[in-house]
Order: structure tokens, then sequence, then C-alpha cells
């Protein structure tokens, strides 16, 4: 009779939880912006070499960590978040797990720059396969800059299941996109290799849908605004006129963060019925702001699924905000909007 069972290590364990939260550069991206919107940021850059495969660096102006902070922010399941489960239904955030950078500095070398708002001096940490090889005090500007280099070097199966540059740096894009569409108050950048291929300015929600999605719906947006007790929806529809056969302008969000309902899209589709032809997609960014007691994001580990306590009441809600929206532009008059 053999004992068998041992307890992974540390670095293991996180390696095997990594697979869950990085998939690829794109999944790093999502977190570290999502990292510097939680901050408080105004100004964030997202920097990319060799699609991700090299770099993925994000520098933003938000709040800082302190010297043991930006220790412990590597630790899994430390997060400054929430404290306790019931935490979880009143999140604001969009982290709460305090797995992210657990998960990539298990897959990548790190290198943190960090300084608390008005702290003197900032705090510089290097960390490869989940350990601290450096740590250093240095002088760097207010915030927080975390570079991602070499994703997988340590585990080069997965390394070998990363698409082409094209591709990566599509899902790339795809994150970044869906960070900045929701916070349009907050200035961000991308550039990949030396080329800038955005500059999002502070301003409106209209001139962030504009900035990203094409200067041809100026003018061709329509507000959405409804409210009620137990939620708001805002954002706007592309007119009738502006579908297009390909996916891509569409976007919803529960609390600012990104989500995929094909059962929501399917009540905007119904929405346009008759307005659009059958094979084409309109534009839409719809937010819906509701009491996060009414949502379980804790369903999957990088929250694009989520569940509401009441579906059904949502489809309805949605759909008659838009075709209330589509009325009043007085787009087709002589459609039925009974609901
Ligand atoms: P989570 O976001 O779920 O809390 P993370 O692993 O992404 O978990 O981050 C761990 C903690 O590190 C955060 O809770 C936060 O306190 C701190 N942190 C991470 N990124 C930043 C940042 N850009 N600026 C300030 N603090 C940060
Ligand atoms: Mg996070």
């Amino acid at each position: 009779m053999t004992d068998i069972i041992n307890l992974l290590p540390d670095n293991i364990a996180n390696q095997i939880a990594a697979g869950e939260v990085i998939q690829r550069p794109a999944s790093a991206v999502k977190e570290l912006l999502e990292n510097a919107v939680d901050a408080g940021a105004t100004e964030i850059q997202l920097i990319i070499r060799d699609a991700g495969k090299e770099l993925v660096q994000v520098i933003d102006n938000g709040k800082g960590m302190s010297e043991t902070d930006a220790r412990m922010c590597f630790e899994r399941h430390a997060t400054s978040k929430i404290q306790t489960i019931d935490d979880l239904f009143s999140i604001r955030t969009m982290g709460f797990r305090g797995e992210a950078l657990a998960s990539i500095a298990a897959v990548s070398q790190v290198e943190l720059k960090t300084r608390l708002r008005g702290a003197d001096i900032g705090t510089y940490i290097e960390i490869d396969n989940s350990a601290v090889r450096k740590q250093e005090i240095c002088q760097t500007a207010e915030g927080t800059s975390i570079a991602m280099k070499n994703l997988f070097f340590n585990v080069p199966a997965r390394r070998n299941f990363l698409k082409s540059n094209a591709a990566e740096m599509r899902h790339i894009v795809d994150e970044f996109i869906r960070v900045a569409m929701a916070f349009p108050q907050i200035q961000f950048t991308l550039t990949s290799n030396t080329q800038q291929l955005f500059y999002l300015e502070k301003g409106s929600l209209k001139q962030r849908v504009i900035a990203i999605l094409g200067q041809h719906y100026n003018a061709r947006l329509v507000s959405v605004k409804e409210t009620t007790d137990y939620m708001d929806v805002y954002g706007f529809v592309g007119k009738p006129e502006t579908a297009k056969k390909t996916r891509g302008d569409q976007f919803f969000f529960v609390n600012n963060r990104f989500i995929k309902s094909p059962y929501l899209h399917h009540a905007i589709m119904n929405a346009f019925a008759e307005m659009i032809p059958t094979d084409s997609y309109p534009l839409y960014v719809l937010f819906i702001d509701l009491d996060p007691g009414h949502v379980d994001i804790n369903v999957h580990p990088t929250k694009q699924e989520i569940k509401f306590d009441d579906e059904k009441v949502m489809y309805a809600f949605i759909q008659s905000a838009v075709k209330h929206a589509l009325a009043q532009f007085n787009i087709t008059p002589t459609l039925d909007f009974e609901l």
C-alpha cells in the first residue's frame, strides 16, 4: 500500500488555473485593461509587440499600488475588490476573482512598475514563472505599468497553439474595443509594434462609437434610452439602412461589462424585423444597467456569459426600448409598434 497523492506546487497549480483565464494574448489584454479601469485611470495605453506573443503592456494613470500590494497582486485569489461572499452580489468593478495577475505571472515574464498617487517613489517587480526575480524602488509615473512578456515561454505546448499574428491581433483589437467602448470618459490608445492603431480621445459615447466603428455612422445613429425600476437601457442602434451582411458592430454591456447573449441579440433583431433584410445585422451598442444583485457574473471566468434573474423581462424591455427609439425617429411610420 503506497500513498500516491501529493499537492501540486503553487507554480504548477497556477499554470493549470491560468489555462482558464489566459488562453491567448487577447485574454491578458482584457484583464490588464479591466484592472486599469478598476484603478480609476483616465488614460490607458495598450502596447503590443508581435501580436502579443512577445509583449502585452498596459500603462495607466490610475491609483497605483503600495510596495506590499505590488507583490501581493500576483498571488492567487488576491484581490482588493471583494471581501465577503455577499460582495459578489454588489459588484461594481470589472474584476473580483483575484486570478488574472496570478495567471499571467504563471505563464509569462512580468515587469510591473507602479506608484501610488501622491507617493514619492514607486516599486519595480520582475516575475518569472510565478516567482519574484527582482524587486526594487524606482522612479515611475503615478499609476501602473504591467508588461507581460513571452507568453507561454514555459508552456511550449500552449505557445504552439497560438494562431497566426493576424488572428491573434484580431482578438486583441476585439477585446480592446469592448473595453474602450464601455468607457468613453477614458482615453485609450493601442500601439502595435510601432504603429498606432487607435487613439481614442475622451468624449461622449456617441463620439466613441463613431471613432471605433466608423465615421459613416455619424448622423445614422438612433439614441435608445428607457428606464424602469428594474433597469436602465441606453446607447445607440444604427438606422436600418446601415445594417450590414456581416456581424461585428453589435455590442451588449451589462453594468459596463461586455457580454455575449444570443437571446438578447434576438430581442433586437426582432425589434428591427421587417425594417432590414433577414440576412443582415444592425449596429447596436447597448448598455443595460441594473442592480448587480439581479445578475450572476460568476458563471464563467472570463465573465462574458452571465445569468439574469429574469431574462424574459429583459428581452421584452430591450425589444420595446429599441422599437420605441426607431419609431421616435420616424423611420418606418407604417409599421405597427404595439407591444
Ligand atoms: P482582480 O482584478 O479580480 O481583483 P487581479 O489579479 O486582476 O484580480 O488583480 C489583483 C489586484 O491587484 C487587484 O484587486 C488590484 O488591487 C491590484 N491591481 C491590479 N492591477 C492594477 C492596476 N492597474 N492599478 C492598481 N491596482 C491594480
Ligand atoms: Mg483583474
